[in-house]
C-alpha cells in the first residue's frame, strides 16, 4: 500500500499533518474561533484530505490559513481554503506574482510545465537543470500526477512584514520572518508556551534538501536563531516531528556543504569538477542525497561566487 499522510496531535490544541513518504507537511493550532491551518499541501485533493482530517479530529472549523512560504508543494492546495483568509509574508505574495504571472480573476490558473516546476523548485531551476540535462526527467516526473495538470492557485489575501502574533488562551503564536533563507518569505510559526515550532522548509528531516533558490548564509543564520529558542517539538517542512537536535544536525550539514564548496572554489576547482568531487559522507544515508548533492553543489558554487 502507498504510504499515507498522518494527522498527529503534537501538543494541546496543536496538530501536525505529516506528508506521506517525505511529502510536504502542514499543521494547525486551535483558537477560540476555530483552527488556524499552516500550509495547504501540494494539490487540492491532499488539501481536502488534510482539512477533512482536522475537522474530524476536532469538530472545529478552519478560520484561517497561513502559508509558510511560496513553493507549490505548500501552496497549491490554497484553493481548498479560499473561503477563509490566507495569511503570508508579503514577500511570499510577491514571489507568487513573480512565478505565476498575472491573476486570472481572483486566482492563478497554471498548466505549463516550466511555470509549475519553477514555482516548486525556484525561478533558477532551468539555469541549474537545463531542458537537456539528464536530471530533467526526474523533475517532469515529479509533477506528472493528473492533480498537477491544470492548477488553480489562490493567493494570500492578508500579508504582513516581519512579525504577526495570535493570542490564544495560555499562549502566544509568533509568526517571524528573519530574512531570505530556504527561499524569500519563509516564516516560522512559534507557539511560545507550548514550545512548539513549525519551521516550514527551513528544516528537511530524513530528506536531503533542495538548495536551488536559497540564500545559504541566510538559511544557516535563521537556523542559528531557531537554536536559541526554548523548543520541545519541531515540525519540519518535510519529515516527521523532531527536536532541536535535528535542527542542529541539519544546520551543521549546510555549514559543511558551504565549507566544502568554498574550499573547492578557493582551490580553483571548476563547477563541474566540484559537482563530482564535493561529498558529505556524514550525511550520505539521507534519502535523495545521491540525486541532489551534485545539483546542490552547483547551486552553492554559483551562490558563493555571486555573493
Ligand atoms: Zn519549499
Amino acid at each position: 500500500m502507498e504510504p499515507q499522510p498522518q494527522l498527529l496531535q503534537v501538543a494541546d490544541g496543536v496538530f501536525a499533518w505529516i506528508g506521506a513518504g517525505g511529502d510536504s507537511n502542514a499543521g494547525a493550532f486551535q483558537t477560540p474561533d476555530g483552527l488556524v491551518a499552516i500550509d495547504a499541501q501540494q494539490y487540492p485533493r491532499l488539501a481536502q484530505q488534510f482539512r477533512g482530517a482536522l475537522t474530524a479530529a476536532t469538530g472545529r472549523p478552519v478560520v484561517k490559513l497561513i502559508d509558510t512560504h511560496c513553493h507549490l508543494d505548500h501552496t497549491a492546495g490554497n484553493i481548498m481554503f479560499a473561503d477563509v483568509p490566507i495569511l503570508a509574508h508579503q514577500k511570499t505574495l510577491e514571489a507568487m506574482h513573480t512565478a505565476l504571472g498575472p491573476l486570472a480573476g481572483t486566482h492563478w490558473t497554471v498548466s505549463d510545465y516550466a511555470t509549475k516546476i519553477r514555482f516548486m523548485f525556484g525561478m533558477n531551476l532551468f539555469d541549474l537543470v537545463p531542458e537537456s540535462d539528464p536530471a530533467q526527467p526526474w523533475f517532469r516526473n515529479r509533477i506528472s500526477l493528473p492533480d498537477y495538470d491544470t492548477m488553480v492557485i489562490a493567493p494570500p489575501t492578508e500579508t504582513f512584514a516581519d512579525t504577526f502574533e495570535f493570542r490564544v488562551p495560555g499562549d502566544v503564536v509568533r509568526l517571524n520572518y528573519w530574512g531570505p533563507a530556504h527561499c524569500d518569505g519563509d516564516i516560522v510559526v512559534h507557539m511560545v508556551a507550548r514550545k512548539v515550532i513549525f519551521l516550514g522548509d527551513l528544516l528537511f528531516y530524513r530528506r536531503f534538501p533542495w538548495l536551488g533558490d536559497c540564500d545559504l548564509d541566510g538559511w544557516i543564520d535563521r537556523l542559528g536563531s531557531v537554536l536559541t529558542l526554548d523548543i520541545d517539538v519541531v515540525i519540519p517542512g518535510h519529515g516527521p516531528p523532531t527536536d532541536l537536535t535535528e535542527v542542529k544536525r541539519f544546520r551543521d550539514m549546510l555549514i559543511a556543504l558551504r565549507a566544502g564548496v568554498d574550499k573547492a572554489i578557493k582551490a580553483g576547482v571548476s563547477e563541474d569538477a566540484a559537482m563530482r568531487e564535493v561529498k558529505l559522507p556524514d550525511y550520505a544515508d539521507i534519502p535523495r542525497y545521491a540525486d541532489w548533492l551534485p545539483l546542490d553543489v552547483k547551486a552553492t558554487y554559483r551562490y558563493l561566487r555571486g555573493r
